[in-house]
């Protein structure tokens, strides 16, 4: 057995200020993943601060039109709001493509943006891992990496960030707001996580002690030509190997404004300006697709068991964007009707 505190946040500046009091501490919402990290001895938190019961649990209409979404609402919970479902369909389908039902009904939207990767030496307390233990080396590299990254990897980690969430929200746009000791500010979802380069343990750019309070959506939801498209192992309670969130505004056949991001490909949400734009003014044809996805992944490396993925990532981008774009986006196949 290994002893840590516990204790419970009566508000949003008593976390932070009990965070900021002990270091080594770690804030405690659904945990569905903190705990099991505890128990396999990968993290080691002196005290755990539980943050579960702050009122941080509503989805509310901002003044400009879009969501503002409480870091405790459940991931059940937002995937199912009305609000969610008719504005931001996309957000829906990935959250509901991820972990299980009883899952989503623990885990938290700030948990989920703060989950650790999935490979498995990052779990085995017995391998190189520099993320777990810098300077240790990486068991990945020439190990089993099928489920590892082909892009924005370095020489000390190609893990990827497992969250099918942050792929939509990476798309739409989001806000992660936090409050931490030097007060409040919003970071940009595209600047919230990080590539591993030297510093692979560092997952996010979130301040140190700082709390996510909310998320928050602009209006642009792309209701009528989107997709989540996940490609896995085994049709739930698998992570992606690879998965590609789309959103198309479209005038007849021809494309206005397209955005896309790939998830279980690296250490973020992955998006590139350039594909993106290289579709605008475009007919909306898998031959469009097909060059947008090649501009993605030029920059593409593989490490041997999870080199299938540069070709698999090309016919999911062309597949999902071929799907939005004709309005037939992936059935949410485990919503219970
Ligand atoms: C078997 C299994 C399968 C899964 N499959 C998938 C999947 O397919 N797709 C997917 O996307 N996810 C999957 N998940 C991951 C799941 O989505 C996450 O475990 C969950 O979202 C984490 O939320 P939580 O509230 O339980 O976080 P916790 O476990 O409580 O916390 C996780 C981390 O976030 C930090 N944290 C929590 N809240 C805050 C906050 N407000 N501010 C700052 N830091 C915070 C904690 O300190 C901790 O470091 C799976 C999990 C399991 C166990
Ligand atoms: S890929 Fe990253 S998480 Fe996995 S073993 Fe290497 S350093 Fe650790």
């Amino acid at each position: 057995m290994i002893g840590f505190q516990y204790s419970r946040a009566s508000s949003v500046a008593d976390a932070v200020s009990q965070m900021a009091a002990s270091p080594g501490a770690k804030f405690l919402a659904g945990g569905s993943n903190l705990v099991d990290l505890m128990k396999m001895h990968v993290e080691r938190p002196l005290k755990l601060i539980d943050v579960s019961r702050l009122p941080l649990d509503k989805v509310e209409e901002t003044a400009g039109g879009g969501l503002r979404i409480g870091a405790l609402v459940r991931n059940t919970d937002l995937a199912y709001h009305p609000l969610v479902e008719r504005r931001y369909p996309m957000l829906s389908s990935a959250i509901l493509a991820g972990a299980s039902q009883q899952l989503r009904n623990m885990a938290s939207i700030g948990g989920n943006l703060v989950q650790r990767t999935r490979c498995s030496y990052f779990y085995d307390i017995t391998t190189a891992c520099n993320k777990r233990n810098p300077g240790s080396g990486c068991a990945a590299i020439d190990g089993h990496n099928r489920m590892n990254a082909i892009l924005g990897t370095s020489e000390a980690c190609i893990a990827v960030h497992p969250s099918d969430m942050c792929v939509a929200l990476a798309v739409l746009e989001a806000k992660v707001h936090v409050t931490s000791p030097g007060g409040e500010r919003a970071i940009a979802l595209a600047d919230f996580h990080r590539l591993p380069g030297d510093t692979p343990q560092r997952d996010t750019n979130l301040d140190p002690g700082g709390l996510i309070t909310a998320i928050e959506l602009p209006p642009q939801g792309f209701p009528a030509n989107y997709t989540y498209l996940k490609i896995r192992d085994r049709l739930s309670y698998a992570f992606a190997l690879v998965s590609v969130a789309a959103g198309l505004e479209l005038d007849g056949g021809t494309v206005r404004e397209a955005r896309f991001a790939l998830g279980g490909v690296a250490h973020k949400p992955w998006r590139k300006a350039e594909a993106e734009a290289a579709l605008t003014g475009q007919r909306a044809d898998e031959a469009a697709f097909g060059r947008a996805a090649d501009i993605v992944l030029r920059e593409a490396k593989g490490f041997g068991h999870n080199t299938f993925k540069i070709d698999l990532a090309r016919r999911v981008i062309v597949r999902a964007l071929s799907q939005a774009a004709r309005g037939t986006p992936q059935l949410q196949s485990n919503k219970i009707a």
